[in-house]
This record gives structure tokens, C-alpha cells and sequence, in this order.
């Protein structure tokens, strides 16, 4: 990965999230409050105005102000959380290129940042269950070169969100529905498999 690439990441990712914000909200709606797609446009939104005067000269640039600006402008409990995770994997990352080992060290430390915040285990329906089987899955297939690591990534976090659906939440707003929040897929762990088809989307362009 190099700044270029990154940046198109963010950019994609915007993209996406804006076509994605009505199925994300109808999700959020089913076993939360209604705002995660409207939380994250905002967020992104603001992320491209904040990036379009930044001329960042390294991907931890890219990815630091993404999470600065996703943590001042989503209210929501995703925002603090994608915040910190972008913050982090730009900390991990101040160089202008990165082998896929080092982005795999990156999405980890990534992770680290949300399950430090957030609480959240494997199981407990949230990001964290999309965002830890792309991790490992981007690590085991880092060998095999970045699109590759890409693509493993993005099956094992679509599938980690569908995953989430006959789970109760432990966390976050959804579990306050107790036993009802089973039967819907977790909106976090969806928009975070969006975050990796789009990272994999733009290692193939
Ligand atoms: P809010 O719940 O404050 O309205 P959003 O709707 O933007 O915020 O985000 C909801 C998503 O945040 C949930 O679907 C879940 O995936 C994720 N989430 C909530 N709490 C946590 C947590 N403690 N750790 C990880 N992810 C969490
Ligand atoms: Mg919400
Ligand atoms: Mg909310």
C-alpha cells in the first residue's frame, strides 16, 4: 500500500457508505436507533472535505486525519470506535509505502484500538465480529501479496457480519433488546465488511 492507495481506500469507503446509508440505517433501525447509516455519511462526508486540503505525504497522514475526523463528527457510539481504530492503524503506518505484513500489523493494532474502547469480544455482535476475521485472514494470506490479502479479508468480514445475525448483542445499544436483538444482522459488522470490500475494491483498480 502506498498514500495513493490509501487515500483511494477513504474515498471509496465514502462512496460506499453514502450509497449504503439507507440499508445501514434500516439495519440500525431493526436493533438500534436508527442513525448508523446517517452517523457514518456524516463522518465520511467530512473525512473527504478534511482530506481535500490535507496533502498527506504517508498513509499514517491518511488514515490519522480519517480518524481525528470520524471521532469529532459522529456522536454515535461507531464513531469513537472508527476513530480510533483509523488512528491507530495510522499510527502504525507513518511511512509512504506498507508491505501487506506491515497493513496486517496495522489492521490488528486497529482492532486492538476498538476492543480497548469498545469492550467487545468475538461473539458480543458488533464490529468487532466482522473486523477480527478479516484481520486474521488478512494476515494469513498477506504472503500471497496485497489483493489476494485483500480478497481473503473481505469474504472473512461479509461473512463475520452475516454471522452476526442468531447472535445476541452484548454491547452497545442493541443489547439493551436483550434476546431480541437475535434474528438481525449487526449494523457496525456490516458497514466494517463495507470497509473491507472497499479496501479490497481498490487493490484491484
Ligand atoms: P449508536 O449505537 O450510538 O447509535 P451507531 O448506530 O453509529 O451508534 O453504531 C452502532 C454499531 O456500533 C453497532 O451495530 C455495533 O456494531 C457497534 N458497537 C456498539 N457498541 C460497541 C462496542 N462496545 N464495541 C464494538 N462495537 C460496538
Ligand atoms: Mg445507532
Ligand atoms: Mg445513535
Amino acid at each position: 500500500m502506498d498514500t495513493e492507495l490509501a487515500l483511494a481506500w477513504i474515498r471509496e469507503t465514502a462512496a460506499a457508505v453514502e450509497r449504503q446509508e439507507s440499508y445501514l440505517t434500516e439495519l440500525d433501525s431493526a436493533i438500534g436507533d436508527g442513525d448508523h447509516g446517517s452517523n457514518l455519511r456524516r463522518g465520511f462526508t467530512a473525512v473527504i472535505t478534511a482530506l481535500d486540503t490535507l496533502e498527506p505525504d504517508s498513509i499514517g497522514a491518511v488514515l490519522a486525519k480519517t480518524g481525528t475526523t470520524l471521532i469529532s463528527k459522529v456522536g454515535g457510539a461507531s464513531g469513537p470506535l472508527y476513530g480510533s481504530a483509523f488512528r491507530a492503524m495510522g499510527k502504525a503506518l507513518p511511512q509512504a509505502t506498507a508491505t501487506p505484513a506491515e497493513l496486517a500489523a496495522a489492521l490488528a493494532e486497529g482492532l486492538l484500538a476498538i476492543q480497548q474502547l469498545g469492550g467487545a469480544a468475538p461473539g458480543d455482535k458488533t464490529i468487532v465480529d466482522a473486523w477480527a476475521p478479516a484481520t486474521a485472514a488478512f494476515e494469513a494470506a498477506a504472503a500471497d501479496g496485497l489483493p489476494s490479502a485483500a480478497d481473503a479479508a473481505d469474504a472473512a468480514a461479509a461473512q463475520g457480519a452475516r454471522d452476526t445475525v442468531p447472535l445476541q448483542a452484548r454491547k452497545g445499544r442493541a443489547s439493551y433488546l436483550g434476546p431480541r436483538s437475535t434474528g438481525h444482522q449487526d449494523p457496525g459488522a456490516t458497514s466494517t465488511a463495507l470497509l473491507f470490500h472497499t479496501l479490497a475494491q481498490v487493490t484491484h483498480a
